[in-house]
Formats: C-alpha cells, structure tokens, sequence
C-alpha cells in the first residue's frame, strides 16, 4: 500500500493531527500539500518534509473561503499534476451551555468543519475524476460523530454531519474510484485540546486534573490521550487501502472510548 507518486492535500496541516498526517503520507512516498490559514505555518511544515527527502508545498487556505478553496486546490493539482487524497481536518473546538452559545461560535464551527469538509471534496473531487485515477478522501471526524458530551453542541452537530457528507461523497464518488472514509479520534493532546482543558474546569467547575481524568478520558479502556501518530497511521491505512471494498466507514481510534 505505497503512497509513491500519490498527492495529498491536507487541510489544517500546519499543526497537531494534520501535521502529523502529512509527516506520515510523506513518509510513505506521497507528495503532500500542506493547507493552512498561515503560509509561513504551511510552508514550515512542507520545509520539514522536503529536509528529510519528501516532496511538499504550503499552499494559504480557509477551508470556509470557496475561492480560496478552489485556488488552492487548483494550485496542487497544476502544480503536481492532480490529486490523489484529500485529508479534510481543519478543525477548532468552541465550548459553552447551549442556552449561552452564541450564535457566532455556532455558524464558526459549523463553517469551518461542514462547509469547509464540502467546499474542499467539491474543489479535489473534480480533479479525481479528472485524472481518471479515482481517489481517496478522508475526513477528520471525532468520536463525537457517535458520541455527544456536555458543552459542544456546535461541535457535535458538525461531526455527526461528517459522517452523513462522507456516506454521500462514498455513493457517488464510488463508480469512478474515488472512496471516503472518516476517522474518528479520541482525545489528543493537541492545541485544539489543550485550549479545552482550562474551559472546561471553569464551565464544570472542577480542577484540569479532573477534566482529563473524569471527562477526556473516562471511557477509555486504559485511561491513555489518543496520540498524533495513532491517528496519522490510520489515515495512512485509509489512503492507501487499493480497493474500494472500504468506503463509507467510519474508523475510530480512541482507546475504546466508542466503541461504534
Ligand atoms: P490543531 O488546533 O492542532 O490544528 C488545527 C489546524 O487547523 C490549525 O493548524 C489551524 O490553523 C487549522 N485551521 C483552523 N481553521 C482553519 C480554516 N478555516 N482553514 C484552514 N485551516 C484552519 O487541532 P487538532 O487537534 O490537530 O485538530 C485537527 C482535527 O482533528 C480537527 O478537525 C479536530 O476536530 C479533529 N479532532 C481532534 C481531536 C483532538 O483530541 N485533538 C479529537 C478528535 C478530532
């Protein structure tokens, strides 16, 4: 399952699970394009790769943006001749009680990961089909595709709606080789995560200790973080897999926390 001469695009790549990921594919031979918000935090990550031997490109990108979507996506492919993976990860938390959630944090998390998962499928499918190769599109979902928790309406809602986009994208994409497929982590001590952690001792009114302890990570197995690596290698495995007996699925690496 070598990703040799496969290009990726990557959202939300510049830090945490998208780096990672990018690290990864590029590893295992892909040429990665590192989308982010930030060109100086995209091209650090693609400047990493392209030290250790790997092929890579930042490339500027809010996924909540259609043009930028679009001329980002059309820069990778023009660049190295079309896309073989989309990892849509871009991703931020916002936590509140539903009776206080502002209805500005609400659209922010809906935009970035619903219609940023859409705006990019619809910007790198085209170029799948195009190349007649077909390909693979991953999606960041969270165990919060099945699960829900207390303070993250916004978030929950977003990452249920992932997995219904990723079904869709399965079934029409499917006749011409493209598949799609969601992951779904547990909790990983990322930027995304660590932010979490003092809100959340202040909205439960308990101690940070406690918030990893007794809500992060409770229902696990073994009471461990998911990490970075843990998630990349299945999104390696999704990349890669050469036959499209695996699409539609969700995957969840959590430590057993879901056991979906
Ligand atoms: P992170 O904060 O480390 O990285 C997120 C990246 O997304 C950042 O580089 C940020 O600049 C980028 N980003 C944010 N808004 C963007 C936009 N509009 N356009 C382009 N890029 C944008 O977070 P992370 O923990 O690595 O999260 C990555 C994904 O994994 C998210 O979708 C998140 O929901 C998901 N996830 C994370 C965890 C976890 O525990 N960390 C668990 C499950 C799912």
């Amino acid at each position: 399952m070598s990703l040799q001469n496969k290009v990726a695009l990557i959202t939300g790549a510049a830090s945490g699970i998208g780096r990672e990921c990018a690290l990864k594919l590029a590893s295992q031979g892909a040429t990665v394009v590192i989308a982010d918000l930030n060109q100086a935090a995209a091209d650090k990550v693609a400047e990493e790769i392209k030290q250790s031997g790997g092929k890579a490109m930042g490339v500027v990108m809010d996924v909540t943006d259609e043009a930028a979507v679009n001329a980002g996506t059309d820069l990778a492919a023009q660049t190295f001749g079309g896309i073989d993976i989309l990892v849509a990860n871009a991703g931020i938390q916002i936590v509140h009680p539903i009776e206080d959630f502002p209805f500005a944090d609400w659209k922010k998390i809906i935009a970035i990961h619903l219609d940023g998962s859409f705006l990019t499928t619809k910007a790198a499918i085209k170029h799948m089909y195009a190349g007649g190769k077909g390909g693979s599109i991953i999606y960041m979902g969270s165990v919060h595709s099945h699960e829900a928790s207390r303070l993250k309406a916004a978030y929950v809602a977003a990452k249920h709606g992932i997995l219904g986009l990723a079904r869709v994208v399965a079934k029409e994409g499917g006749p011409k080789g493209v598949r799609a497929n969601v992951v779904c982590p547990g909790f990983v001590r990322t930027p995304l995560v660590d932010k979490q952690i003092p809100e959340q001792a202040a909205a439960l009114k308990i101690t940070e200790a406690e918030v990893i302890k007794n809500v992060m990570l409770k229902d696990t197995v073994d009471g461990e973080f998911t990490t970075t690596e843990d998630v990349a290698n299945v999104v390696a495995f999704l990349a890669g897999f050469e036959s499209s007996a695996l699409t539609g699925q969700s995957v969840v690496v959590s430590h057993g926390w879901s056991m979906h």
